[in-house]
This record gives structure tokens, C-alpha cells and sequence, in this order.
């Protein structure tokens, strides 16, 4: 079969291009510019046979996926900005809402091929912030930061931008299904991963490019950029990113996940968890909370995983294992 992955040079992308290629799929990849078709190329070079670039440079744009959706048999949704860097809010949602409108308006005009489109959506539409432990499922919205962004614009918290942004994609994906539904012929899957964590293989010329979540994970886990205090107080949950990218293809290939939206995760963690796991992979990470008892720790956030267990099947990488690769990764570059 073939796919089409939009946003496909980003951290989670290239993983789910290279997991699908590894799996005998012709991938087409959507990037904004030329020189971001590249990296790619060379990446997977020695699949060029099966792979091709093209350039969308503004997702938003009525027709955008008009031509790349006509000979494909699924799409991988993923391209979305996620930085903590937006002014207005709309700088996220536009891109967000319009970039997956746009994806599933394109498909159903022109994709008669098209079976399954999946699209990547995050937890940050289904969680809420929290003072007391709770555990999430898919029943649960993020309405609370998009009444934040409404109420406050500008002045929201960047995490309240990001999240709206995601929970208004989601939503409008799900809508557009419901409006049209006599008329697909494909049906859709939404995931929803928490933090995703693991080695890059996308472009990054420096620890300062990482995506955002690596980013965090990079800075916190072994630059001891957070306050001690927090190590072992601060976290969430998490999977590792080629984990999310097995999923991705399992979200085209399993018949039964169709029309359902899949929070994926593998578990929760706080900081120091991390630093526990890079100190047994052999680096002295420069902060860490040796009093520290996983067994005490309180964990705001939970998700409820049943329906990705039936739905996929997917295992998870560990923090250990997750962990070891990312610093064989950092290390390989020469960061650390
Ligand atoms: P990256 O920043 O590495 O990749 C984002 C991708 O989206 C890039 O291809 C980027 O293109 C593209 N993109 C960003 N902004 C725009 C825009 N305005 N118009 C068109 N394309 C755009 O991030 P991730 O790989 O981490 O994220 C991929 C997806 O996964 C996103 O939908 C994100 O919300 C979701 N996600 C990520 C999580 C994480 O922890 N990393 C957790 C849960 C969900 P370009 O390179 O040109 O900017």
C-alpha cells in the first residue's frame, strides 16, 4: 500500500515513515520547503525506490493535499506546530485546525483510495491540570484550555495555547466526520499519545533544535536545568516515539481500530525516574533527588490504556530502554 505522512521531517514523523518503509509501505512525505526534503532523502536512501517528497508549503490553504491524496491508500496526519513560543493563540489553532481540515476535505473529494486516515492527535486534547490524582480515557476533553485561551488570548499559558490547539484539531476532525459521514469511504483514527520520548533521527544540528519534548527531556534529564525539589514531584506520562510510530502503522493495518480515537501510553513518570534510568546507562546526570521512592510518588495525571491494548496490542519500550537509546543517540552526536 501507499501513504501519504504529512509534516514527515519532524522528530515523530520520520519514525513513522521509517517503520512504515521497514514495513514494505511506499510512503509519499509532505514537508514545507525544499531544503527539508534532504535530510530525508538522505535518511532513507537506500529505500528511494519507495519513498517520495513533496513540498506543501501552507497546510492551511483550501486544496493543499488536492494532488498527493489521489493514489494513496492511507494518510498519516502529524504536522502541527508544537513550541511554547506562540503570541496569539491562533498562531497554533490556524495551523492546527485548518492544516487537519484541510487533510480530510482534500481526501474526501479526491482520495478514492484512501481506506484509513490517521491523525496524531495528543493527551493534551483529553487531559485537564490537576491538584489530585486522576486517571483520564477517551471520554475526556481538554475544554478547560480552550475556555483559557478564550478567556485570556495572548496572555494564556503557552502549555493552555498548545493544548487548545490540539483539542480544536481534534475536534474538527471528528466533526468533519460526522457531517460527511454518508459520504467517506474511509474512516478515521485518532491517537493520543502523552510526552514522547527517544532518540531523533529527524534533523537536528543542535541540542538547542530538538523538538519540544526531547528538548525538555535533554535539558531536564542531563543539563539538570529543573530545581531538585522538583525532580521527584514534577512529571506525566509517556511513550516512547518509535513505539508511537509502530502504532501509527498499527492504526492503518487493524480493521477494528477503525472510527475510534486511541490514547497510547505507557506509563507515568516524574523526573528523577529518568535520571535513575541515564545514571544506569553510565552518565552522571549534574541534578538528582536521591531520596526519591517510586513507590511514593503521586502521580497527577494517569490515562486509562484498555482500548489501545485491544484496539493495537502495542508494547512498550521501557525507561530503561528508552533512556539507553536516547544517550547512545546524544552520544553519537557528540553532546555529551
Ligand atoms: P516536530 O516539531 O518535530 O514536528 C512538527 C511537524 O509539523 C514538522 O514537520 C513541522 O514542519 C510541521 N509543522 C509545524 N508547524 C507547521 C505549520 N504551521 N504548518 C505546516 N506544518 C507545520 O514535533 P513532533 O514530531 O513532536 O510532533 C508531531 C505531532 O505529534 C504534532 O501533531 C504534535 O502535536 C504531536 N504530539 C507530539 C508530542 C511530543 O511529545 N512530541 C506529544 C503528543 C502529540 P516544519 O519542520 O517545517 O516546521
Amino acid at each position: 500500500g501507499k501513504v501519504l505522512v504529512t509534516g514527515a521531517n519532524g522528530y515523530i514523523a520520520m519514525w513513522v515513515v521509517h517503520t512504515l518503509l521497514e514495513q514494505g509501505y511506499t510512503v509519499r512525505g509532505t514537508v514545507r520547503s525544499e531544503s527539508k526534503a534532504k535530510h530525508l532523502s538522505k535518511v532513507f536512501a537506500s529505500y528511494s525506490e519507495k519513498l517520495e517528497i513533496v513540498v506543501v508549503p501552507d497546510i492551511t490553504k483550501e486544496g493543499a493535499f488536492d494532488e498527493y491524496v489521489k493514489d494513496v491508500d492511507a494518510i498519516e496526519h502529524t504536522a502541527s506546530p508544537f513550541h511554547f513560543k506562540a503570541g496569539e493563540p491562533d498562531e497554533l489553532i490556524i495551523p492546527a485546525v485548518h492544516g487537519t481540515t484541510r487533510v480530510l476535505e482534500s481526501a474526501l473529494a479526491h482520495g478514492t483510495r484512501v481506506k484509513r486516515i490517521v491523525v496524531t492527535s495528543s493527551c493534551a486534547s483529553v487531559m485537564q491540570v490537576q491538584d489530585t490524582p486522576r486517571k483520564f480515557s477517551e471520554e475526556d476533553w481538554n475544554d478547560a484550555a480552550i475556555a483559557e485561551v478564550r478567556e485570556k488570548g495572548r496572555a494564556a499559558s503557552q502549555p493552555a495555547k498548545y493544548r487548545a490547539s490540539k483539542t480544536l484539531a481534534e475536534r474538527a476532525a471528528w466533526d468533519f466526520v460526522a457531517k460527511n459521514k454518508e459520504k467517506l469511504t474511509w474512516e478515521l483514527v485518532v491517537l493520543n499519545p502523552p510526552y514522547v520520548f527517544g532518540p531523533a533521527i529527524h534533523e537536528v544540528g543542535a541540542p538547542e533544535s530538538l523538538n519540544e519534548s526531547m528538548h525538555d527531556w535533554f535539558h531536564s534529564v542531563l543539563k539538570g536545568s529543573k530545581d531538585p525539589k522538583q525532580l521527584s514531584t514534577i512529571g506525566s506520562c509517556w511513550i516512547d516515539v518509535r513505539d508511537l510510530a509502530e502504532a501509527h502503522v498499527l492504526a492503518i493495518k487493524k480493521e477494528e481500530a477503525g472510527s475510534n480515537r486511541i490514547i497510547i501510553s505507557e506509563g507515568p513518570w516524574k523526573w528523577q525516574d529518568w535520571i535513575v534510568a541515564a545514571r544506569e546507562a553510565g552518565v552522571s546526570p549534574p541534578v538528582s533527588d536521591d531520596s526519591y521512592e517510586p513507590s511514593k510518588a503521586v502521580h497527577h495525571i494517569l490515562y486509562d490504556t484498555t482500548k489501545a491494548a485491544k484496539l493495537l496490542g502495542l508494547k512498550y519500550r521501557s525507561i530503561k530502554e528508552s533512556t539507553r537509546d536516547s544517550i547512545e543517540d546524544f552520544k553519537a552526536r557528540g553532546w555529551l
